[in-house]
């Protein structure tokens, strides 16, 4: 099947060469935002994230800055030329997602949200569409069909890792999901090598195997001081890293 191209802005994703997208996994300030933001720019990132509504395992966990984190990825985006993209995590919080982001994420943990899949297919925004952490190719196809179905053809869909009896992992990064995804649903694939693996240190092998089985773009949590991350600084990588890895998969490294 031929790949649909997705549009955010200027940023085309499953036609050109693969998207970077990198971000904080929460935004947890403006200054933050700023340095990695600037970051995303200079190496030829094309994207913006960072979570605002945050869905953590634990209630008692940072739970994200909400409307303010918003607010700072939207002027920070803007300041930076780079698309923003965030995770809308209920039906009632689209309308205030909608005044902020470019794209909308549904976090894995929605997936299975029909409600909130048919709601995102109502809007004219492009959906990033993570895989549940259970479910299978099929299932995670058939979610991108209720976004489609109201709509709104505007689907990336992005493997995030699945739940398997490896506990060395956080998640099994399913390289095989890339290209059949790509080959059976015709939608670009991106791949999020830190929640698949939950380590810094496989982030970059990941994300040479993600791109050479075809994926359409990486997904990157990037803080300007991981080891004291608000959320997932295990899996999130300095400045420096970042863009390093960048050079890599640009190939100029
Ligand atoms: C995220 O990307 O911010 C996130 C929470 O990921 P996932 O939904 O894949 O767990
Ligand atoms: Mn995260």
């Amino acid at each position: 099947m031929e790949i649909r191209s997705v549009a955010v802005g200027e940023v085309v994703f499953g036609t050109g060469p693969p998207v970077i997208i990198a971000g904080p996994c929460s935004v947890e300030g403006r200054d933050m935002l700023r340095e990695v933001a600037a970051a995303v720019r200079s190496s030829g990132g094309q994207m913006l994230r960072g979570g605002a509504f945050k869905p953590r395992t634990s209630p008692y966990s940072f739970q994200g800055l909400g409307e303010e984190g918003l607010r700072a990825l939207r002027e920070v985006g803007n300041e930076f030329s780079l698309p923003v993209v965030s995770e809308v995590m209920s039906v009632e919080q689209i309308d205030l997602l909608l005044e902020y982001v470019d794209m909308l994420q549904i976090g894995a943990r929605n997936m299975h949200n029909f409600p909130l899949l048919s709601a995102v297919g109502r809007t004219d925004r492009p959906v990033l569409l993570k895989r549940g952490f259970m479910a299978t190719i099929e299932e995670w196809l058939l979610a991108a069909e209720y976004v489609v179905k109201e709509g709104n053809e505007s689907v990336v869909l992005c493997e995030r890792g699945i739940r398997t009896f490896e506990t060395w992992t956080r998640n099994t990064l399913d390289i095989s999901a890339v290209p059949l995804a790509r080959i059976l649903g015709g939608y670009p694939v991106v791949v999020d090598p830190c929640h698949a693996s939950g380590r810094r240190d496989l982030l970059e092998p990941l994300t040479m195997a993600s791109l050479a089985a075809g994926a359409d773009g990486i997904m990157l949590e990037v803080h300007p001081d991981p080891d004291k991350a608000l959320s997932d600084g295990g899996q999130s990588l300095g400045i420096v890293e970042f863009t390093e890895l960048v050079e890599k998969i640009r190939g100029t490294g």
